[in-house]
């Protein structure tokens, strides 16, 4: 079943029957029949489709950001902000997938080759309800520009976006086939990576997800990208201004409710600054971020996007200091919606849960490192590399670092972003892959060589 629980009051507001068999089988059928004639058009002709989309992004932005703050609790001013990002994304592949689909010709011994850059077939997306319009953004305008045909499933917790993405697609001219939502339910994901028309599978979410899916597309010979977690190190090295320092690194991890991937959740500084740091951190934590309701654009904490999802890292507050830990600031699970009081948690050792998993709420976890080498070593410390970030007045000593961290990003002076032109993806147990920039268009691509 796919429900709409309103994350404020935690009201169950309505449900949606799953996708029956014959429905997902229909599904499949559509987006295998489609996929001919779709990979037959110009990549011209589907950049315009595309960049048609972008603009209808842009035009819904405000019901957008409704149905996510109705469905899991994104401030109404963070999801116009997604919005923008989506309509980034589509514009990027829009005006550059012509380039980066153009054939590439190469000397080879002996003669002449050429690659050309084609499609692979119907794709499956799965994708979670953190960034319900961004994340399915990342998957579809590189591969609808490809020519892949799309099968998507999204997060049981958000049908309303999933529904308001299609009709996006369809009204700016991706074909009905081309473009396929459906409410199958994670049960149904192995009979689909087991058809033989889906040649290929895409999932953001947790890590849990990510082995059964790619256990199953691995079963069935198929290509995988996967966007996992992370608990992402943000290494303070020295400071010109700690207002600043703070506010940025504060706003960065609290950023939608601390459900973010790529959020900095594990803040790394140096013993001299670290205890004026922590002070001030604790500080601006419980003073700025108060709850409040998230369809008002003057809160600053909206709830978790689930009553779960807020039981589960209250839980793992609770628990870090069981074993440990030092409350700074917040901890408080505060209902009947799914809020959590802004945390601030120190002295977190390893061999503790709370070192090494990943925390997916608005909880910082600050650690002291006694100078850079140690820094590193603590940013290095972790079953995850999706991204990190680095801060300090001095590039020379930030590229360093910078170069020194297992991560499939790293951010100097800021955090944890994302842009439409910037390949995001990690290394270790965050995923496999990339998406965004010209590497999120290679992912399900054909590189034919012909041999002239
Ligand atoms: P999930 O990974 O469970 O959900 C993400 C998507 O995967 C949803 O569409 C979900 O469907 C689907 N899914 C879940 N299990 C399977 C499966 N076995 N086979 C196929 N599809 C599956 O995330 P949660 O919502 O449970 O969040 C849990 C944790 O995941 C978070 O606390 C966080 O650590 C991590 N996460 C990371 C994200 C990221 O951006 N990297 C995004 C979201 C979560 P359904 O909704 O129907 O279960």
């Amino acid at each position: 079943m796919y429900t709409v629980t309103d994350p404020a009051t935690g009201v169950l507001v309505e449900e949606v029957p799953n996708s029956t068999e014959a429905e997902v089988q229909t599904a499949i059928g559509r987006v295998h029949a489609a996929y001919p004639a779709w990979r037959a058009r110009t990549v011209g002709e589907r950049a315009a489709i595309v960049d048609r989309a972008a603009d209808l992004f842009e035009e819904r932005a405000d019901e957008l950001a409704a149905i996510m703050t109705r469905e899991m609790g994104k401030r109404v001013n963070e999801g116009l902000g997604e919005v923008g990002i989506v309509v980034d994304i589509f514009r990027y592949y829009a005006e550059h997938g012509p380039t980066l689909l153009a054939d590439e010709a190469l000397d080879v011994k002996g003669g002449q080759a050429v690659i050309t850059k084609g499609p692979l077939g119907p794709l499956l997306g799965i994708m979670p309800w953190n960034f319900p319009c961004y994340q399915v953004a990342r998957f579809v305008a590189p591969n609808l520009v490809l020519g892949n045909t799309i099968l998507l499933k999204h997060a049981s917790i958000c049908p309303h976006s999933a529904q308001a993405i299609e009709d996006i697609l369809h009204d700016a001219g991706v074909p009905e086939d081309v473009y396929v939502n459906t409410f199958a339910s994670s049960r149904q994901i192995p009979g689909i990576l087991a058809d033989d028309r889906i040649v290929g599978v895409s999932l953001t979410g947790s890590e849990q997800a990510g082995i059964s899916v790619a256990a199953e597309a691995g079963k069935n010979l198929k290509k995988t990208v996967l966007e996992l977690g992370g608990s992402d190190p943000l290494i303070i090295l020295d400071t010109a201004d700690m207002d600043e320092t703070v506010n940025a690194t504060a706003t960065a991890r609290m950023r939608n409710c601390g459900q973010s991937c790529n959020a900095p959740k594990r803040i790394i500084v140096l013993a001299d600054l670290y205890d004026e740091y922590v002070d001030r951190l604790s500080k601006r934590v419980a003073e700025y971020y108060v709850p409040g309701d998230p369809a008002d654009p003057d809160t600053r904490l909206p709830p978790l996007a689930s009553i779960a999802a807020a039981d589960e890292v209250a839980a793992q507050v609770a628990k870090a200091v069981e074993q440990g830990a030092t409350l700074k600031a917040g901890g408080r699970r505060i209902g009947p919606g799914a809020y959590l009081e802004a945390t601030v948690l120190t002295d977190v050792r390893p061999g503790t849960d709370a070192y090494y998993e990943e925390i997916f709420g608005p909880v910082a976890i600050v650690f002291r490192a006694t100078d850079e080498d140690d820094a590193i070593r603590i940013a290095n410390d972790t079953p995850f590399g999706l991204g990190a970030s680095v801060w300090g007045t001095d590039p020379a000593r930030l590229r360093r670092v910078a170069d020194r961290i297992d991560a499939g990003m790293v951010y100097v002076n800021r955090a944890g972003g994302s842009q439409a032109d910037l390949p995001f993806g990690g290394i270790k147990r965050s995923g496999i892959g990339r998406e965004l920039g010209p590497a999120g268009i290679e992912e399900f691509m054909n590189h034919k060589s012909i041999r002239l």
